[in-house]
């Protein structure tokens, strides 16, 4: 008789995800990781991406690849959508194959989030988010775009919808955008458009929260919204949008004529709390025990973004370091039950910082009771971003292209790319077109 082999099935090949399955390396068992895209992302740098500083190749690498020297581990491309607690097996879209079952001993989610529109799902259409490679490709986009559209249009009210860029949201993201799109327009784009002056473009970060990075101290929060001023931002806060619309936002009664708005807000996690039926917070996120597994099944682990774990009565942040901390700690149970040795204590979260970058060689660290902002701050920025990148060839290669950025001004990738149409964008139905014929000097 063959010995059976423990099968420990891992949903998503994020930052959790992917250090669970590093975490089991040498364990005795096999690893299935299931994503359904090619590639782990590095999702704190895709603002870089959709501000044209970066390719897209450099922030993420095929999954297969990150582990193709770990030999226990098999990774298939294709789309949870339900699991069976009962049979213990997870159904995958696979190919042109639908709800194929996969059987597990041990399973760990770790499907992250998606954007949330807090309700108002018709501002997607308008303002859309920054999660995936696509999104930050299409963002870019947009921006490039509308600079090109602005250099094309005669009619200078249209200039002033094509250059306002407008972020919903003052997090790190919308934080680190609002600058990035500023230090894009000052530094590069600048000196390249005839008919148009780029500097007159407006960026105009909103959030209803009285404070840029609510996460942060005050004294930090404010060093970041000085330093969105000085680069140009304009911040408004206190105030949500009431609407997004085709012409722009509305935010305390006032009309924002925009072309460019860009979610920055809320996020929703995965569907793992209804394929698993067990209780969630408010949010959504699963409610998980002390050693990161669901209700009545120890064998079920949720880990990351998508999981609701209390730690001194207040719940983890989804970033990427509880993301990681809690996929190692979950590889590290399953290993320690499989070969009988002791499990570890309940899971805890070591706190080491948070970081926010604000365009060109400043940031904010905050890490216990150390405050920094300003270039030191970036440095570290930069290094633990460069640290945590997932393969040594795309730290070689972003740290190049920062370098290069920085005395240079010169970015990655400023090109348009429209994957599904050959045609350029046409102007809406009932809008005038940009350019009148033979107009052009
Ligand atoms: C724009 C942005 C900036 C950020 N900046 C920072 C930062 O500066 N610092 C920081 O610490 N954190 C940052 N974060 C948060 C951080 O990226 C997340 O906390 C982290 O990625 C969570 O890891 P995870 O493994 O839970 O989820 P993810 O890394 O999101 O991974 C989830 C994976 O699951 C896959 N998946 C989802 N559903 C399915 C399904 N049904 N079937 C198969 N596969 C599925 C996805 O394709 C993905 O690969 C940022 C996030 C964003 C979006």
């Amino acid at each position: 008789m063959r010995e059976h082999i423990p099968r420990v099935v891992i949903v998503g090949g994020g930052f959790g995800g992917l250090a669970a399955a590093k975490a089991l390396k040498h364990s005795p068992v096999s690893v299935i990781l299931i994503d359904r895209t090619n590639h782990h992302l590095f999702q704190p740098l895709l603002y870089q991406v959709a501000t044209s500083v970066l390719t897209p190749g450099q922030i993420a690498s095929p999954i297969r690849n990150i582990l193709a020297k770990q030999k226990n581990t098999t990774v298939v491309l294709g789309e949870v959508v339900g699991v069976d607690k009962d049979k213990r097996c997870v159904w995958v879209d696979v190919a042109d194959r639908r709800c194929v079952p996969v059987e597990y001993d041990f399973l760990i989610l770790a499907t992250g989030v998606t954007h949330s529109y807090f309700g108002r799902d018709e501002f997607a259409e308008f303002a859309p988010g920054l999660k995936s490679l696509a999104d930050a490709v299409a963002v870019r986009n947009k921006i490039l775009q509308a600079f090109e559209q602005a250099e094309a249009e005669e009619d200078p009210a249209r200039h002033r919808d094509l250059l306002t860029f407008v972020l919903v949201g003052a997090g790190p993201t919308g934080v680190e955008m609002a600058a990035a799109i500023a230090v894009l327009v000052r530094n590069t784009l600048a000196s390249e458009f005839r008919r148009i002056n780029p500097e007159m473009a407006r960026v105009i970060l909103l959030d209803k929260a009285p404070r840029v990075l609510g996460s942060f101290s005050d004294d930090l929060s404010n060093a970041a919204k000085e330093r969105l001023e000085k680069l140009g931002v304009e911040v408004r806060l206190g105030n949500g949008v009431d609407q997004i619309d085709a012409k722009g936002v509305i935010v305390a009664g006032e009309r924002i004529f925009s072309k460019t708005v860009i979610w920055t807000a809320g996020v929703a996690p995965s569907p793992a709390g209804k394929w698993l039926n067990v209780p969630t917070d408010r949010a959504g996120r699963v409610r998980v025990q002390q050693h990161l597994a669901v209700p009545d099944h120890p064998e079920i682990f949720v880990i990351g973004d998508t999981a609701s774990f209390d730690q001194d009565g207040k719940p983890l942040p989804g970033v990427a370091q509880v993301a990681m901390q809690e996929g190692r700690y979950a590889g590290d149970v399953i290993h320690s039950r499989v070969t009988g040795g002791s499990v570890p204590g309940p899971f805890r979260y070591f706190d080491k910082g948070n970081l926010a970058v604000v365009g060109k060689g400043f940031a904010v660290l905050q890490t216990g009771k150390v405050r920094i902002s300003g270039f030191p701050a970036w440095l570290a920025w930069a290094a633990v971003h460069l640290e945590f990148l997932a393969q040594s060839s795309l730290r070689v290669s972003v740290f190049v292209q920062w370098v290069w950025t920085y005395l240079t001004g010169q970015r990655g990738s400023r090109l348009i790319v429209n994957h599904h149409s050959a045609e350029p964008s046409k102007p809406a139905v009932g809008e005038a077109p940009a350019v009148v014929a033979g107009s052009i000097e």
